[in-house]
């Protein structure tokens, strides 16, 4: 049987709760930069825009859409029961990006000399490879807490320009906060990468959360865990500092799902 369904009114600012026929439940927001947590107890695989996607035994599973995401997505369920297929057609709404202007910044630290392109090569490779590292558990994470308190400096997606200086798109979540401010783990996993001294992000985590959730902690001062450390949710991994290219203290957070950069604050909302 194929069964089809529409998700076509969602709006930007509500939080969105949506049940559909065969059991499936939605929470979380259809728009570029959500999360969306899904539940069916009947599936035994899903896939989101052909890409197979984690499920929990008890049929969670979680996915997000990236900055720029397209404004259709298709989510394709398979049935443990003689693989019948449910098929949704999503309708994944627009966001609108800020444009934020940052001057003052440090001219090497917009447009970096050659003499530091081995350095940010080797960086970059560090931090493909803690992302390529998985995190398996039969724990799917419901909840998540903000990693440190303060105050949000910059938002996800924002079109920034250094020193007048077209850049990528900002792709997490800022929290300013006092150097040494305690930075906590937004949910159980395991320490994929801890690493100081990168030179655009400074001091750096990276936690597996599975399910393809991953969280990165940027500009820390301390760190207080190492790669291979299982840690709770809510346990402290260091504090905030201005390490890498920073103007001030604060905490830099990049939330993945799949691979996807998503807005953490939005996913701060299906914990709710
Ligand atoms: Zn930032």
């Amino acid at each position: 049987m194929l069964f089809k369904a529409t998700v076509s009114l969602i709006f930007f600012s509500t939080f969105t709760f949506t049940v559909f026929a065969e059991n499936t439940t939605f929470i979380g927001k259809f728009v570029q930069g959500g999360v969306v947590v899904g539940k069916n107890i009947t599936a035994k695989k899903i896939f989101l825009d052909d890409k197979e996607i984690a499920l929990s035994n008890e049929g969670y599973f979680i996915f997000g859409f990236g900055r720029d995401h397209k404004i259709k997505s298709e989510l394709k369920i398979i049935q443990k029961k003689n693989n019948n297929k449910l098929l949704y057609n999503l309708d994944i709404e627009k966001s609108n990006y800020k444009i934020e202007r940052i001057d003052g910044l440090a001219p090497k630290m917009v447009t970096p000399g050659p003499e530091f392109y081995k350095k940010i090569k080797e960086d970059r490779a560090l931090i493909k490879k803690g992302m390529k590292k998985r995190y398996n558990t039969n724990d799917f994470p419901h909840t998540f807490i903000m990693p440190a308190i303060g105050r949000f400096s910059g938002v996800y997606g924002s079109q920034r320009i250094l020193n007048g200086i077209k850049k990528n798109p900002h792709g997490g979540l800022d929290i300013a906060a006092p150097q040494g401010t305690e930075i906590k783990s937004i949910a159980g996993g395991l320490v994929l990468l801890a690493e100081k001294g990168l030179y655009y992000t400074g001091n750096i985590v990276i936690i597996g959360h599975g399910y393809g959730i991953k969280s990165m902690y940027i500009h820390m001062e301390d760190i207080d865990v190492k790669e291979g450390d299982i840690v709770m949710q809510g346990q402290k991994i260091g504090t905030i500092g201005m390490t890498g290219r920073a103007t001030g203290p604060h905490l830099h957070l990049n939330i993945y799902i799949n691979n996807v950069k998503v807005n953490p604050e939005l996913l701060f909302a299906i914990s709710k």
